[in-house]
């Protein structure tokens, strides 16, 4: 399993030019093997630019990412294994099927690693499995399936590769809630069942609160907040303050609050907002 780690990272698009625009500056941080991490920031503070970092699909003005103690962009061959030990699944990711079959589709990545062909059905079978996708559809066109099926063939297609690290940049985006509670379950096990790293961008609070062991918060650039939900959303003015919002326990926590009622700071989830007003107002706990 890999560790990353980012070394003062900064990335300027279009330098020395009227459009210049500094998207990453100054961010180090690491995130050991297993970590399910959650990227939160509002639109344009840098999450997309820093996960592309991650793959090596940019290279740094400035600063450095390490997998496992060595620099992705060491040389051609560390950039070409990053790509394989760390899968990147953009926002969006339906839109780059364009194989003529879902079973080619998910086959894609593992067949460019040139890996031979009984393996490859193995790791479509798994990789769909992982995310769903009945084999009944493997001859299909990806063309004919609903939105929440491409979006799932899309991320089969990236677990296929079997990646330490995964990182998903809001892989519920314009999903309806069954099918972004579908895709996050799948996430979720995929995880525990390969102890994979995941990395998800996401605007969904609840979502971040309930799952993930870390959140990292960027804001212009920069890392503003980075340690476990309870750490995070016990802050949540300044989270309100970068123009972020709360998860709905911690909002309605809040408004007790204001209304006098004495409760603690982390309320994250529903079941802690329940158990606090209970204990605020002398009932008993269950
Ligand atoms: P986020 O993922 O948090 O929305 P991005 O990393 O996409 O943030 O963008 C960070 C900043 O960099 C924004 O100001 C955005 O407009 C700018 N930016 C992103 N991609 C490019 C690009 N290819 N060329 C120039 N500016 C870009």
């Amino acid at each position: 399993m890999s560790v990353l780690t980012v070394e003062e990272l900064c990335h300027t698009y279009s330098a020395h030019t009227p459009f210049e625009k500094v998207a990453v500056e100054g961010v180090s941080l690491t995130i050991p093997a297993g970590q399910f991490v959650g990227l939160l920031g509002h639109t344009g503070s840098g999450k997309s630019t820093f996960i592309q970092h991650l793959n090596a699909l940019l290279q740094p003005t400035s600063g450095r990412v390490l997998l496992d103690g060595e620099d992705i962009h060491k040389d051609k061959a560390s950039r070409r294994d990053v790509k394989r030990k760390v899968g990147l699944v953009f926002q969006y990711p339906e839109y780059q099927l364009f194989e003529e079959t879902v079973f080619a589709d998910i086959a894609f990545g593992p067949k460019n690693m040139g890996i031979a062909k009984e393996e490859i059905d193995e790791r479509v079978r798994e990789a769909a499995g992982f995310v769903g996708v009945d084999e009944s559809l493997f001859a299909r066109s990806p063309l004919e399936l609903s939105g929440g099926q491409k979006r799932r063939v899309a991320i089969a297609g990236v677990i296929a590769m079997r990646p330490g690290v995964l990182i998903l940049d809001e892989p519920t985006a314009g999903l309806d809630p069954a099918g972004c509670r579908q895709i996050m379950d799948n996430i979720c096990r995929y995880r525990e069942q390969s102890g994979a790293t995941v990395i998800i961008v996401s605007h969904n609070m609840d979502d971040a609160a309930r799952l993930t062991e870390r959140l990292i918060v960027f804001d212009h650039g920069h890392v503003a907040m980075d340690g476990t939900p309870e750490e995070v959303f016990s802050r949540p003015k300044e989270l309100i303050n970068i123009g972020l919002a709360v998860p709905q326990a911690t909002s309605v926590a809040m408004a007790l609050r204001e209304r006098g009622m004495a409760l603690p700071e982390a309320i994250y989830t529903h079941r802690q907002l329940l158990e606090a007003v209970k204990r605020a107002k002398g009932v008993g706990t269950c």
